[in-house]
């Protein structure tokens, strides 16, 4: 299916601020041009701290997460998973269906299948069996909303640009973020708690430097300052047309 009338993107990632750091200026760049945005965090980052119990840390990265999203009008969504249990198995894919019929995106970001953590994993996992499920008759109790489809799906760019046996990823998809590159480290800087936490372990201000360089390191690779990149999913029923490129003119 390739008509497509919803213009409504969801971002599936395990953790608070995987989607800032590996989507967040193309998630600006279509709020920019009016779309729908969708941030959806399988966990609420229980393991994210030292001194806090997961309550309390899973308080403040929600928020975090929520004020992110609300930075650039998006909304922002938590699947209440546990850090480092994420897992593709029927009351997590159920979550995932409802939270699809409630958005019903039909532009869809997800780790890469083959990532350094298993959660990231298992996050795609799940965002992609959803993409195509959650169109099925009887799979949620949500009502089907017009224009539900399976969503064009982009796997996100790994934190090293590598899999988890060393061999580089090979985009499908470039996308500039060289004028909202600010805007993205702004999101990023919501998270608190995780920046803080870094800056104390490394005296420096890793958090949004290691960004700085990855989406520099991007940019190279493509003859602009700043960039983001993706693999396009192009297997059987899932739109075949590179539809970031075509919305966002890609490199
Ligand atoms: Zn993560």
């Amino acid at each position: 299916m390739e008509t497509q009338t919803r213009r409504v993107a969801l971002a599936v990632m395990a953790h608070p601020d995987d989607a800032e750091i590996l989507c967040g200026g193309t998630l600006i760049r279509l709020r920019d041009l009016g779309w729908d945005v969708h941030i959806c965090t399988c966990t609420p980052g229980d393991c994210g701290s030292t001194t806090e119990n997961r309550w309390q840390i899973s308080s403040r990265r929600t928020t975090e997460g929520a004020t992110a999203a609300a930075r650039i009008g998006a909304t922002y969504h938590c699947l209440d998973e546990r850090d480092c249990f994420v897992c593709y198995d029927k009351t997590t894919l159920a979550k995932m269906y409802d939270l699809f019929r409630r958005v019903a995106p039909t532009l869809l970001f997800t780790h890469a299948p083959r990532d350094y953590m298993c959660d990231h994993e298992q996050a795609s996992y799940l965002a992609r069996a959803a993409a195509f499920g959650h169109g099925t008759p009887n799979v949620s109790h949500f009502p089907l909303l017009p224009g539900t489809c399976i969503p064009h799906l982009y796997y996100c760019d790994t934190i090293d640009g590598r899999d988890p046996l060393g061999a580089p990823i090979q985009p499908t998809t470039r996308i500039d973020v060289t004028d909202v590159l600010e805007r993205k480290l702004e999101m990023l800087a919501c998270h608190v708690s995780q920046r803080e936490w870094l800056q104390a372990y490394h005296g420096i201000d890793e958090y949004l430097d290691s960004v700085r360089r990855h989406t520099s390191q991007r940019g190279t690779e493509c003859n602009v300052p700043c960039a983001e990149v993706f693999v396009q999913h192009r297997g059987h029923a899932y739109p075949k047309t590179d539809l970031l490129d075509q919305l966002l003119g890609g490199l």
